[in-house]
C-alpha cells in the first residue's frame, strides 16, 4: 500500500474520502476527495485550477484547542498574518475574538480593513519597521510594538512624541536556544539578524523607561517556525522568564509575555493528534510561568501567542490537474498545471508536501516526480515519490498548503496567482479571484 493512502485514512475529517454517490455501497472505486462536506471535485470544475481550497471547521477547531489549552493564564492569540492573509481567513479568525500578529504596514491595512476595532489586538513584529508603518500603528491603536534593535526604539520614540502617541512597546529578545528545524526559519541564535540578546535588552528597557512617549509593556519572543520539539520553547520561556523577574526588580511594569509562534505541524507522518500536541505545547510554554523555579510564585502576566502554521497549514489544499505524462531516461515525470509561483515551499525549504488523488481508486503505484511548468529545475512538488498511476487530465491534492502557501505566490512567468475558496460545511465561497494578465500588468506603463 503505497504511503498516501495509509495517511490519508489518517487524515482529520476535513479533507477526507467519501463515496461520491450515496446510492452505490461503500467501494473504494467510487470514493472522492472531499473538504467537509464539498466535494474538491466539484470545486476543481467549477473555479479551475491550480485552486487553493481551506476548510473553516478546522480553522476554528485549531483556534479553541489553542484557547481550551492556555485556558488556565489570561491570554490573547494574536494570529499570524503572514502565514495566510486573505481577508476572508482573517474575517474568520477575527470573528472567533482573536487579534493578530502583523510585519508590515501592508498587513495591519489587512487587519484594519476586516475590523477596525482588531487594532487593540494587533502586536507589530519585525526587524524593519519603517517609519510609516509606525505611524500607521500607532494612528490605528494597536496594543504593542515588539522593538528589535536600539535603532528602532529611538525612532518609535522620535514618531510617538510627534504624534503625542505614547507607544507599549517590548522588547523582542534572541534567547539563543537552537531550535532544531529548517535553517531558513530558525530565529532564535545569536547568529540570526531577529531580536536583541538577553543581556543588552536590559539597556533597552532602561532607555524606554526614561522616554515620555514608550511605555514598557512586555517583553517578546519568536525562536523560528516549523518547531516539533516543544522543549525548544520551554528553553525560551525559560529564559524569558528571568529576565522579566530582573526587569520587574529594576522597576519595570512587565505586562505581557508574548511567546511568538512557531509550533510545527507533521507533513510527514499521518496525522498526530493536535489536542495532544498542543496540551504538550502549552505545557511546556507555561512551564516557567505557573511556578518560577528561582522565585517559587507564579508569574502574573498576560500571554501573547502568535500561531501561524499550527492554525492554517492543516486547513488548506491546492487542488491541480495533470498536463502531461512524460518519461526522460526511464525517470517518470508528472507535469502539473502548479507551479513554485504558487506554492514555493518545496523549492525554497525542499519542504515535503503529500500528494494524494481526488479519486480514489485501486490502482498501480509508480514511482514519479511531480513537477511544474516553470523554466527552473526547483519548480517540483515531489522528487521520487510512490503515487498512484495518474492520466492526463486527473487532479491531484497537494496537502498541507494552508500556511505559506498562497501568501508566497508570485507571478513568475506572468503566471496568474490561483484563485481561493473557502468552504464552510455545505457551502464554499470564492474568497479570492483567479488573477488575469491584465491584473498583472496594471501598473505598468
Ligand atoms: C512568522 C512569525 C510567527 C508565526 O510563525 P508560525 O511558525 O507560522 O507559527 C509568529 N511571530 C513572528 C514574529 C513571526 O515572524
Amino acid at each position: 500500500m503505497s504511503r498516501s493512502r495509509t495517511s490519508q485514512d489518517l487524515r482529520p475529517s476535513a479533507f477526507a474520502y467519501r463515496n461520491a454517490s450515496s446510492r452505490t455501497r461503500t467501494n473504494v472505486r467510487d470514493q472522492a476527495l472531499y473538504c467537509e462536506s464539498v466535494s474538491l471535485e466539484a470545486l476543481a470544475a467549477r473555479h479551475g485550477t491550480p485552486l487553493y481550497v481551506y476548510s473553516t471547521a478546522m480553522i476554528r477547531a485549531r483556534l479553541r484547542a489553542f484557547a481550551r489549552a492556555f485556558r488556565s493564564i489570561p491570554h490573547t492569540l494574536c494570529y499570524s498574518v503572514k502565514a495566510s492573509s486573505t481577508l476572508a481567513i482573517l474575517r474568520l479568525i477575527a470573528g472567533e475574538g482573536a487579534g493578530f500578529d502583523v510585519v508590515s504596514g501592508g498587513e495591519l491595512e489587512r487587519v484594519l480593513r476586516v475590523n477596525r476595532n482588531a487594532a487593540h489586538k494587533v502586536v507589530f513584529s519585525g526587524v524593519g519597521k519603517t517609519a510609516s508603518e509606525m505611524e500607521l500603528a500607532l494612528r490605528s491603536g494597536i496594543l504593542l510594538f515588539n522593538v528589535e534593535s536600539s535603532s528602532e526604539l529611538n525612532l518609535l520614540a522620535s514618531i510617538a512624541t510627534r504624534l503625542k502617541t505614547p507607544a507599549a512597546v517590548a522588547v523582542r529578545v534572541n534567547p539563543d536556544v537552537s531550535a532544531k528545524t529548517h535553517p531558513y526559519i530558525s530565529t532564535g541564535l545569536q547568529q540570526h539578524k531577529f531580536g536583541v540578546p538577553i543581556p543588552d535588552a536590559t539597556k533597552l528597557y532602561a532607555e524606554a523607561s526614561k522616554h515620555p512617549y514608550l511605555k514598557v509593556a512586555g517583553v517578546s519572543v519568536h525562536i523560528g517556525s516549523q518547531i516539533t520539539d516543544v522543549s525548544n520553547f520551554r528553553d525560551a520561556l525559560t529564559r524569558v522568564a528571568d529576565l522579566v523577574h530582573a526587569l520587574r526588580e529594576q522597576g519595570h511594569e512587565i505586562r505581557y509575555i508574548d511567546a511568538g509562534g512557531g509550533l510545527g505541524i507533521s507533513y510527514e507522518q499521518p496525522r498526530q493528534n493536535f489536542e495532544k500536541q498542543i496540551t504538550a505545547y502549552a505545557k511546556a510554554v507555561l512551564a516557567s510561568l505557573h511556578v518560577h523555579r528561582l522565585h517559587g510564585q507564579r508569574l502574573n502576566v498576560h500571554l501573547l501567542l502568535e500561531p501561524g502554521r499550527s492554525i492554517v497549514g492543516a486547513a488548506g489544499t491546492l487542488l491541480t490537474r495533470v498536463l502531461y505524462r512524460k518519461t526522460n531516461n526511464g525517470k517518470r515525470f508528472l507535469i502539473v498545471d502548479t507551479a513554485m509561483n504558487d506554492l514555493l515551499r518545496p523549492s525554497l525549504y525542499g519542504a515535503y508536501h503529500e500528494i494524494v488523488p481526488l479519486k480514489r481508486a485501486p490502482r498501480e503505484t509508480e514511482i514519479t516526480d511531480v513537477v511544474g511548468p516553470i523554466c527552473e529545475t526547483g519548480d517540483f512538488f515531489a522528487r521520487d515519490r510512490q503515487l498512484p498511476v495518474m492520466q492526463e487530465g486527473d487532479l491531484l491534492a497537494i496537502l498541507d498548503t494552508g500556511a505559506y502557501g498562497a501568501v508566497l505566490a508570485s507571478n513568475y512567468n506572468t503566471r496568474g496567482r490561483a484563485a481561493e475558496v473557502l468552504v464552510d460545511g455545505i457551502r464554499s465561497r470564492l474568497i479570492r479571484n483567479r488573477e488575469t494578465a491584465s491584473d498583472q500588468i496594471r501598473l505598468e506603463r
